[in-house]
């Protein structure tokens, strides 16, 4: 290990010498005899202490040792004085210029050593620990800069959460979560103000429509417009929210009074009614509005939303694109459907329900041809429930699924049975929801199922759907459908007449059979020569090849003017009412005729 050098600055040789003498086993030694030299030494080599003497001719020792500290690379060389002095405010004044200690003459050659030995160790320490604690300064000062990286990372972190959290990524409304906190803030100042307000429950008319037929990318970019166009409508007061696909929400504060709901719901009605423009389509939606108001309609707030979304639920299923107030009339009505989807379960399971089959007559051979199943259910309570009403109870939840397969599954064994008693010729009509035709449902298997286990000819089956399944466009839909009449099923265009008035779903997807609403035949009159229309539809239907049935006939008058105008069949209470099954199988043994 090279040794430490130590600088002896006197005046007098034999001094240098003797302090030479005593410390050159340890250290490298040279010697200065003036400031001078002192300085000259100093930036040749690294000095690691430093013995002055006081006393010196031209410079003395305090004047070099404050000309020496002034340099900053050696404020901390420790320098030591040598005196023969030994007075109080010497030994101060070499303190004050910096010296670090004393060494007074004549000198004890362990002191010098002890001393020297003493203050280069200690100006070794206090080196390292200020490398030390630079070190540690610059390591503070990185992790610092880190840290404060790290937060800022996280607070970014923490505000992209909160915004995913709390807003539709899509239109950028707040969403769901969000309208809750808003809402659950509105009541509480409500509460506390002894005021109202109102809540708007806003969900698309025809959306559907557009999604599917259009594509969910057309669907995005229509939501994305409605929200602006929704925003348009409020006051800065009022908030917003897209609960969920194209249910919107909107919270009016600081109304004068309930109907002041009114004038905002009208407004959206309007503004959403005209047409959009999305990639060069003109789209054209409306809406339907449930409104609740606070403190009238429920006192707190998932009565609140429940009661918004039952008068929503009464505008969607009446006359659309336009509002309701809630009334409590809602809630017994709902209550008491409710009770009846429960009845209808246990029905299902107790087999209450039952089917009565309503001949179909062919008008050349006069005989009956095939059968329409029609559902009936006595209830214990309420007595017959009108199948339509037990067909939208069961619609409303995945209970049509069941029902409708029960019905399915009824009517293929009925045949089968009547196929028993040798009546081959018969076959049946069976109605249809529009939601047995979801893909995920899959009444393809289910009626292939129901064809083999029965063992019945497919053509004697007759699917009935409206317009209204055939104009929903969707890819499912006409898939299920074209995969069942691959396999031989027919299909009857139910209530033709009432829907629509395009007809340019019969060629995109061919079905079999017209049944004339009954509602032409009823108002059928045929001396005021109302009657172009049912010949227009009977001559459309030939022109397509199509069978057409005339539900509803009740009179002679109509029986004649369709017989006139070569309708293929017809149906009503003329000829007879839906009856049991052992009533068609005694009609079809006897060869009824029916007029
Ligand atoms: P729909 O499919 O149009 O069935 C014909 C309806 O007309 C039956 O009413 C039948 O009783 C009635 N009707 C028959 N002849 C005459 C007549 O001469 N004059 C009048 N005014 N009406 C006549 P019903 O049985 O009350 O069924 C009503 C509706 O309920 C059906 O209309 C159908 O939409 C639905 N429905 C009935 N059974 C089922 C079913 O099993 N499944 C499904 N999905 N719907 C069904
Ligand atoms: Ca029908
Ligand atoms: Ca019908």
């Amino acid at each position: 290990m090279p040794k430490d050098t130590i600088l002896i600055v006197d005046d007098e040789r034999f001094f240098c010498n003797l302090l030479q003498n005593i410390l050159e086993n340890e250290y490298d030694i040279v010697i200065a005899t003036n400031k001078k030299e002192t300085l000259q030494h100093l930036k040749n080599q690294y000095i690691d202490l430093i013995l002055l003497d006081i006393v010196m001719p031209e410079h003395d020792g305090y004047e070099i040792c404050k000309e020496i500290k002034q340099h900053e690379k050696y404020s901390r060389l420790p320098i030591i004085f040598l005196t023969v002095k030994n007075e109080i405010e010497d030994e101060l004044k070499g303190f004050y210029v910096g010296a670090v200690d004393y060494i007074t003459k004549p000198i004890s050659p362990p002191i010098v050593s002890a001393r020297v030995a003493t203050h280069i160790a200690l100006a070794k320490a206090t080196q390292k620990l200020e490398q030390h604690s630079v070190k540690l300064e610059q390591m503070v000062s990185q992790r610092t800069v880190e840290l404060t990286r790290q937060i800022a990372e996280k607070q970014k972190v923490y505000e992209k959460l909160h915004y995913l959290a709390n807003y539709d990524q899509l239109t950028l409304l707040p969403n769901r979560n969000l309208f809750n906190e808003r809402l659950a803030y509105a009541y509480k100042l409500a509460k506390r103000n002894q005021s109202s307000f109102s809540l708007l429950l806003i969900d698309l008319d025809r959306f559907k429509i557009v999604n599917d037929s259009l594509g969910h990318h057309i669907g995005d970019l229509l939501l994305e417009q409605v929200g602006k166009r929704l925003s348009g409508c409020l006051r800065g007061v009022d908030s917003i929210a897209r609960l969920g696909g194209d249910e919107f929400t909107v919270t009016l504060t600081e109304l004068q009074q309930k109907q002041d709901a009114t004038i905002v719901a009208e407004k959206i009605i309007l503004d959403l009614s005209r047409p959009f423009q999305i990639h060069g389509q003109t789209i054209h939606i409306g809406c339907s509005i449930g409104i609740t108001s606070f403190p009238e309609d429920g006192e707190d707030l998932s009565s609140m939303l429940k009661n918004a979304d039952m008068a929503m639920y009464k505008v969607k299923h009446g006359t659309k694109n336009s509002y309701a107030f809630f009334s409590s009339e809602m809630t017994t009505h709902a209550n008491h459907r409710m009770e009846l989807e429960k009845d209808l379960y246990t029905a299902l399971n107790n087999n209450d329900l039952f089917l009565l089959y309503q001949p179909i007559i062919n008008l050349q051979s006069k005989k009956l041809c095939t059968v329409e199943a029609l559902l009936r259910w006595n209830h214990p309570i309420h007595g017959a429930v009108p199948p339509e009403k037990i067909i939208s109870i069961a619609e409303e939840s995945d209970l049509i699924l069941i029902l409708g397969e029960w019905i399915l599954k009824k009517s293929c064994e009925q045949l089968s049975i009547w196929r028993s008693e040798n009546i081959t010729n018969l076959h049946i009509a069976i109605n249809m929801s529009t939601r047995q035709f979801d893909k995920k449902y899959d009444s393809v298997k289910l009626l292939t199922k129901l064809i083999n286990q029965y063992n019945i000819p497919k053509h004697h089956i007759h699917l009935e759907i409206t317009e209204g399944l055939l104009l929903e466009d969707s890819k499912d839909i006409l898939d299920t459908l074209s995969e069942l009449k691959s396999i031989g099923i027919l299909f009857s265009i139910d209530d033709f007449g009432t829907g629509y008035s395009s007809l340019s779903y019969l060629r995109k997807f061919p079905v079999d059979i017209l049944k004339i609403d009954k509602s032409f035949i009823g108002n059928l009159n045929i001396a005021s020569g109302d009657d172009a229309l049912i010949k227009a539809i009977i001559a459309m239907a030939q022109s397509l090849n199509l069978t057409v049935i005339a539900e509803g006939v009740e009179t002679k008058e109509q029986l004649d003017f369709l017989h006139a105008h070569d309708c293929d069949k017809v149906q009503g209470f003329y000829f007879s009412n839906p009856v049991t099954a052992d009533q068609i199988s005694l009609m079809l043994k006897n060869k009824k005729t029916f007029f």
